[in-house]
């Protein structure tokens, strides 16, 4: 058998597994000393000032969409091309969800069809209420240019940067939030660093930071500023507010706190396999994975187009074929608006051409910190061999 390379996987070393171990030997599994200190480390990193951790990228999406007051009534918008928690997040509050199609290039939301669509939903009245950029495979959203757009049209910005954490946008790390009002990260095994399951809401605004975290603990406080008539003593908290249980783990955190250290190895390693990826792909019919000016990618995924014009096989063969060969290919995404809860709510196959051509021919190959170059010279010399 040849040995099956996956499309992501973590890294892990003694330092991760001792830091875990050492929680667990403590009196804290959670709710203990090493959520904060994974916080301060993040918000240190990122430099921004507030940095909440959160079982998941998709609780962290809720929480920033509560904070933001989303609700019935109000719109958001996201990319098509995004995993689906991206657009669930406003559903939770009850709100409705739009979409703006991407830029075939880099798979980001496109700003000339953000600017149209902007100016169209202002003559019917309908202009959303948040947008939520997804900084795709890494790459970073143009966020000045949304900054500006936001600033115009009067809309809040939740960066998705699920993909992007140790990537950077005009020489500033990824997740500082100067162009929006909070930015999320996903810390899944196959997204660039990990907690097992964990995301990260980050913003510079103390009253957001104050409202997320209080959401993420059932809305519950102990803090008598925030209490109202009289407390009835030192055992007293009060729920002012729906909130959920969204909280992480001290064993979670202490696996980020860990693994935060070797972040930007991981990122350094990604950017040189997807270079090589670059280089080795040059003669076969393919477009390459999609680059930005002042963005340094993440490269959480190295997504390629295939020509299918030039081709006499389509995806679908193309795919199965490597993976019958143990490469670990992916395609992300299927355009949220196609998937039958967003087809059911009103949208339809035709509503963004560019998401659904990008899916037509998109193919995510394997890439993570640990793969070799001798795995990745055989994955570009299966996908030559399936190709011709
Ligand atoms: C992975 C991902 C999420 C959800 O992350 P979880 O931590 O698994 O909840 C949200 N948005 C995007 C773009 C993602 O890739």
């Amino acid at each position: 058998m040849t040995e099956f390379i996956p499309y992501g996987k973590q890294d892990i070393n003694e330092d991760d597994i001792q830091a875990v171990v050492d929680v667990l030997r403590s009196d804290w599994l959670t709710q203990g000393p090493a959520v904060p200190a994974f916080e301060g480390a993040v918000a240190k990193y990122c430099g921004v000032s507030h940095a909440l951790a959160v079982n998941s990228a998709t609780s962290a999406l809720h929480l920033a969409c509560r904070a933001l007051d989303v609700g019935p009534g109000d719109l958001v918008w996201t990319s098509p091309i995004t995993f689906v928690a991206s657009a669930n997040c406003a559903l939770y509050c009850g709100a409705e969800i739009d979409f703006v199609d991407i830029d075939l290039n880099t798979a980001n939301i496109s700003i000339e069809a953000l600017s149209i669509k902007l100016k169209q939903a202002e003559r019917e009245d309908r202009l959303p209420k948040v947008i939520i950029p997804v900084h795709m495979g890494g790459l970073s959203c143009d966020m000045q240019a949304i900054a500006e757009l936001a600033e115009q049209y009067g809309f809040r910005v939740v960066e998705d940067a699920s993909h992007a954490v140790g990537g950077r946008y005009q020489d500033a790390p990824v997740g500082n939030c100067r162009y929006s009002d909070i930015s999320i990260f996903s810390f899944h095994p196959v997204k660039i660093m990990t907690t097992a399951e964990g995301g990260m809401a980050l913003t510079d605004d103390e009253h957001l930071a104050r409202k997320m975290d209080l959401l993420r603990s059932h809305g519950v406080t102990r803090d008598p500023a925030l209490m109202q008539g009289e407390n009835h003593g030192s055992w007293y908290y009060q729920q002012v507010d729906l909130g959920y249980n969204y909280r992480m783990s001290d064993i979670q955190a202490a696996l980020g706190l860990s693994q935060l250290q070797r972040l930007d190895q991981f990122v350094q390693r990604r950017t040189l396999l997807a270079d090589r990826y670059d280089v080795l792909l040059k003669s076969l019919p393919v477009i390459t994975a999609g680059r930005a000016p002042h963005c340094s990618s993440a490269w959480h995924l190295y997504v390629i187009r295939l020509e299918l014009d030039q081709l006499e096989k389509g995806r679908r063969s193309i795919f199965e074929e490597l993976r019958n060969a143990g490469l670990g290919v992916n395609v992300h995404y299927i355009p949220v608006h196609t998937q039958p809860f967003f087809e059911d709510r009103g949208f339809a196959k035709g509503d963004f051409p560019n998401a659904e051509n990008y899916y037509a021919s998109a193919l995510t190959l394997p890439l993570f910190p640990k793969m070799t170059e001798v795995q990745q010279d055989r994955i570009v010399a299966t996908l030559q061999e399936v190709l011709q």
